[in-house]
């Protein structure tokens, strides 16, 4: 029996992660769930799951929380904010942690978790963006393991052999990371900048959270992925090759020396994903419909478009920079994405902010974590001034 904390769990991957585990009562023990201010969602997992301990982002919701418990007599243990979510992350009784919650706020958290030795299944790709070496040496040094949800670097993670040492070692010559392209592929340039958030966030192939479907929308999704699998899989953006699929039955690819080529399919469904990292190096039912190929009619490639989604060129300059320069990309971006989903910022200026916020943004050596956090407070501040800025110009 492994007792699973799900940071994050009323949002897309984390729902996903609690229909997943439920179906396998005997293996998984939901031990902690968190929500950043969803109270009555987390009341009814509450209920349902029966956790230890709930965590709630803010002290009032947690408050909150913690009455509405009180009055159905339950014994959830309720805590709140970073600390919380800190302490849930390393309990003794937790064995793997989904760290699930979106953007930077999952940051320390997930380290807390990689730093209690616990297995990290990875779906807070910003985590990673932002703390990179800091975060695989802590994984390193704890004896963590770390098993990626995102479905394409899942899917590399599943075509390489097993104890996988480095792309040389192991006779692979390129990684080969699939993107749908998103909802605005063939959309014609002149028309971007007057698309809606909800348009944005109409993913052809994806159910997902808003923040991640505005980044599959500008492509900052994928710049952010060829981020995380330099670090996940040891390597430079250079043995790297995006390509868009968009029908997104192939999830990403491993290329071989001896020019085999190992892909991934399947359904487009996290499920599939989440039950892979839940039960490496077995193998559970997970709940999704198996793939029919007779009803896949075609799979197409392309090449990525860098003029169409300058975010894609962004990220990749930004890890070639290293240190803090993906912190700021990432801390700018969030900025950014939030603006345009509150209908302040048109979706064209996306990129235009976090280009503008790295040129102003002096970037370091990431040393440490205070560091990360200190430039991606500053990130913060200045796409929030640009944003000001051109907010007030478009009036
Ligand atoms: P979501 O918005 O649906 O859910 C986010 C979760 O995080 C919610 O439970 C929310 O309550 C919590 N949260 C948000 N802000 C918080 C804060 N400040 N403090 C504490 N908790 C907070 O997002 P999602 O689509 O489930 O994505 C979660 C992560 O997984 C993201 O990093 C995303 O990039 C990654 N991911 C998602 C998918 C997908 O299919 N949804 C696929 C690959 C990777
Ligand atoms: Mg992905």
């Amino acid at each position: 029996m492994k007792g699973l904390c799900i940071l994050g769990s009323t949002g897309s991957i984390g729902v996903n992660t609690l229909d997943v585990a439920a179906r396998h009562p005997e293996k998984y023990k939901i031990v902690a769930l968190s929500a950043n201010s969803q109270v009555e969602r987390l009341l009814e997992q509450c209920e349902q799951y029966q956790p230890e301990y709930a965590v709630m982002a803010n002290e009032d919701s947690a408050q909150l929380l913690a009455e509405r418990l009180k009055d159905k007599n339950s014994s959830v243990k309720v805590l709140s904010g970073i600390p919380g979510l800190e302490t849930i992350a390393s309990l003794d009784q937790v064995d793997y942690v989904m760290a699930a919650i979106v953007g930077a706020a999952g940051l320390k958290p997930t380290l807390a978790a990689a730093r209690t030795g616990k297995r990290v299944l990875l779906a807070n790709k910003e985590a990673l963006v932002m703390s990179g070496q800091i975060f695989m040496d802590e994984v390193k040094k704890n004896n963590a393991e770390l098993l990626p949800i995102d479905s394409e670097h899942n899917a590399i993670f599943q075509c390489m052999p097993e104890g996988y040492k480095g792309l040389s070692e192991s006779g692979i010559t390129k990684i080969l990371l699939t993107g749908s392209g998103g909802p605005f592929r063939t959309k014609a340039l002149s028309e971007l900048e007057e698309v809606t958030p909800d348009q944005a966030c109409a993913h052809p192939n994806w159910s997902m959270g808003r923040k991640i479907s505005v980044d599959s929308a500008t492509m900052m999704n994928k710049g952010l992925e060829l981020i995380e699998a330099c670090w996940l899989f040891q390597t430079t953006p250079d043995n790297i090759q995006i390509i868009v699929h968009p029908q997104s039955v192939i999830h990403s690819m491993v290329q071989y020396s001896d020019g085999s080529v190992l892909a991934q399919l399947g359904q487009p469904d996290m499920r599939t994903p989440i039950a892979h990292a839940l039960s490496w190096p077995d193998r559970i039912d997970s709940g999704v419909e198996k793939l029919d190929f007779f009803s896949v009619s075609k799979l197409e490639f392309e090449e990525p478009d860098y003029e169409r989604f300058p975010c894609l060129r962004l990220a990749e300059e930004s890890i070639r920079k290293g240190g803090t320069a993906p912190a700021i990309l990432n801390a700018a971006n969030e900025v950014a994405v939030a603006s345009f989903l509150d209908n302040e910022l048109k979706f064209t200026d996306i990129p235009l902010i976090v280009e503008q916020t790295l040129n102003n943004s002096p970037s370091r050596p990431a040393l440490s974590l205070d560091e990360i956090l200190e430039d991606d407070l500053a990130a913060r501040k200045e796409a929030e001034q640009l944003i000001a800025l051109r907010v007030k110009q478009a009036k």
